[in-house]
């Protein structure tokens, strides 16, 4: 791959490309026709689009540090011309010389109508002092935000245990293989994501889980604590010189969810369904606590997911461990391909000679009926310096008849090496049965006219549908049996452990409902309220006590390294808001998760229209009828 340098050459050549685009829009003549202005417009940001991606991609993947930053760089300077475009009186003024009644189609309308919405919420109307205020704060605002997320993965912790593997009881084998002790015989215990779920989940020790807890609750203290207060800040002050009342109002608007006020009942209206339910597992897992160490009136943070999965073993005899053999790594990658491949009606075709970032990176091309029309790259295991969670990067907007949709899945899956089959828990094949659903979102909807409607740029609120609606694939026996063998005898999983793990894994959803509100709630808030008044550990506390059971634990810093709140802002509800809607649109498929004409009509009307409608009417154009709450509650109380 490109060294830094060369990398930002090119970067740099894609923005300038832009520039010339906004300036051949700028000169388009008063008689050019409406289609051409339109597409004009549209195409000002086709050059930076790809470049965006890839820089937000390599600056979490790439194992070279100059690379990395020179993506960051690169990020800044794309994301500070794209703030000047925001608040370009000359494109605006262009754009409003269109006459409205000489739209050709509904959808060139639309976009007009919507860019110029955007361009007034940005400030373009605003006075020359204000708008050199706006774009300050918005430049100030990229950094403060990479900053932020930065300092979140790179600040990993750990505690060591002195008396070595004794500490690791209650942990899988293979787990307790990779921690071997130093010449010590100590064991060192990270807050990595793949090491920290599995000891919050099975570690016997109490002292040892809560301890590595109170590291996680405090990655990006006390440095994220001084700029969370700043990014919160900046982002009144912006919402205030465009005339909203806070950042709440201002990041909403646009969103299905239609407000801040709207979003505020939405959380509690869900929370409300969930608490019934919520309270009842909170009892069951405090009594089975009392019975286990004697006496317990309270389960906290760091013992709630060992609890569960205690409670899941007593219940129905379930072990996620029994899971794992049927899930080698190799065999469930194949296993979502092709099922993918399948429903969407596609071929995936591996592309083994592509420049990749990393060795274990892999590509594909995907063909329809024979025809390429996307791109897309798996990077699938933990490394160093590498984004710590999951996440589909989308790394170019496809254009109909101009360009190929291209995106990336980062994950941190088990590796195979040697002898070891890297064996996934179940909940990892059901997040990236979620990532590919976002995939195939961004490219099935990348055949679009337009590169403002392109691929998952629909409200940011629909976005979690597709990805939460494939989840439901990971939970179907027949979709299973296809690949998930036993790595060593082959026989397929059996149908009853398939619905052990429906049952079990689901055990707890109400707890997991309020923990999200919490969150959800958190975020509206931080939005809310004047942040030159705002108590940011205050405010955490009065939020979960309001949406949750578990106690504050005493010196603890949540918000410091919930990175949501830079990407998300205040719409962390998203996540609910679109698996209120998935459960709805899931009702439709039945039990054929196979190819089939209600998969063909979701392709066509959910996911090909990219934004090119309101996501209100794409669900509608999918379901005939409105979306309702009903199949989301009968989940919940399931
Ligand atoms: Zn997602």
């Amino acid at each position: 791959m490109q060294d830094a340098p060369s990398y930002l050459r090119d970067g740099r050549a894609a923005l300038n490309a832009a520039k010339a685009a906004r300036a051949a829009f700028i000169a388009l003549p008063d008689a050019a026709d409406y289609t051409q202005v339109v597409v004009a417009f549209d195409r000002i940001r086709a050059p930076t689009d790809p470049a965006r991606g890839w820089a937000g991609l390599l600056q979490h993947t790439h194992p070279d540090a100059a690379l990395r930053d020179a993506a960051r760089t690169l990020e800044q300077e794309i994301a500070a011309f794209e703030t000047e475009l925001s608040l370009d009186r000359t494109v605006y003024d262009r754009l409003s010389r269109l006459d409205p009644g000489l739209a050709p189609t509904r959808e060139e309308g639309r976009l007009v109508e919507r860019a110029l919405r955007e361009f007034r919420r940005s400030g373009v109307d605003k006075d020359d002092a204000t708008r050199a205020r706006i774009t300050a704060l918005a430049d100030e605002l990229v950094v403060l935000g990479q900053t932020f997320e930065t300092n979140v993965i790179s600040d990993t912790r750990s505690i060591t245990i002195p008396e070595g593997a004794r500490g690791l009881a209650g942990l899988p084998e293979d787990y307790v293989a990779a921690h071997a002790p130093d010449e010590h015989g100590a064991v060192t215990v990270t807050t990595d994501p793949s090491d920290y779920i599995a000891f919050m989940t099975y570690a016997e020790r109490g002292d040892l889980r809560e301890a590595l807890w109170r590291q996680n609750a405090t990655r990006g203290v006390p440095k994220n604590i001084e700029l969370l207060k700043q990014i919160l800040e900046r982002r009144a002050e912006l919402a205030g010189l465009v005339g909203y009342a806070n950042y709440a109002e201002l990041s909403l608007d646009e969103k299905m969810v239609g407000g801040a006020a709207e979003a505020r009942a939405f959380v509690e209206r869900i929370a409300e369904l969930a608490r019934p339910r919520a309270m009842a597992e909170i009892a069951e897992l405090v009594a089975l606590k009392r019975e286990t160490v004697g006496s317990a009136d309270v389960i906290r943070d760091f013992e709630r997911f060992f609890w569960v999965e205690r409670a899941k073993a007593e219940r129905f005899g379930f072990d996620s461990q029994a899971v794992r053999p049927y899930l080698a790594y190799a065999s469930v990658r194949d296993g979502v391909l092709a099922t993918s491949q399948v429903v969407f009606g596609l071929e995936f075709r591996r592309d083994d000679a592509a420049e990749r970032w990393h060795p274990s990176v892999e590509c594909f091309d995907v063909y329809d009926r024979g025809t390429k029309v996307a791109r897309f790259w798996l990077d699938m295991h933990a490394r160093p310096n590498k984004y710590k969670h999951a996440a589909m990067f989308p790394l170019c907007s496809g254009i109909a008849g101009e360009r190929l949709a291209e995106a990336a899945l980062v994950c941190n899956f088990p590796e195979p090496k040697g002898d070891d089959p890297g064996l996934l828990l179940h909940q990892q094949l059901t997040t990236f049965f979620h990532e590919f659903g976002h995939l195939m979102h961004h490219l099935l909807g990348g055949r679009t006219r337009f590169l403002a409607y392109s691929g998952i740029a629909t409200e940011m609120d629909f976005v979690e549908v597709p990805s939460q609606l494939y989840e439901e694939w990971a939970w179907n026996t027949g979709v299973l049996q296809r690949f998930a063998r036993h790595h060593v005898t082959g026989e397929p999983i059996p149908a009853e452990l398939v619905q052990q793990i429906r049952e079990a894994e689901e055990y707890g959803k109400a707890l997991h409902v309020v923990v999200q509100m919490f969150y959800a709630g958190l975020a509206l808030e931080y939005h809310t309220r004047d942040p030159r008044s705002l108590d940011l550990c205050a405010t955490m506390i009065e939020q979960k006590q309001k949406f949750t059971p578990f106690p504050y634990e005493q010196g603890t810093h949540f918000y410091a390294s919930f990175g949501h709140l830079v990407g998300y802002a205040a719409a962390y509800y998203t996540y609910m808001w679109s698996l209120v809607i998935a459960k709805d649109l899931f009702g439709a498929f039945g039990d054929d998760l196979g190819a089939s004409a209600i998969a063909a009509r979701y392709r066509r009307h959910v996911l090909e229209p990219g934004g090119s409608k309101d996501a209100r009417e794409l669900v509608k154009d999918f379901l005939g009828r409105d979306y309702a709450y009903a199949a989301w509650q009968r989940w919940l109380e399931s």
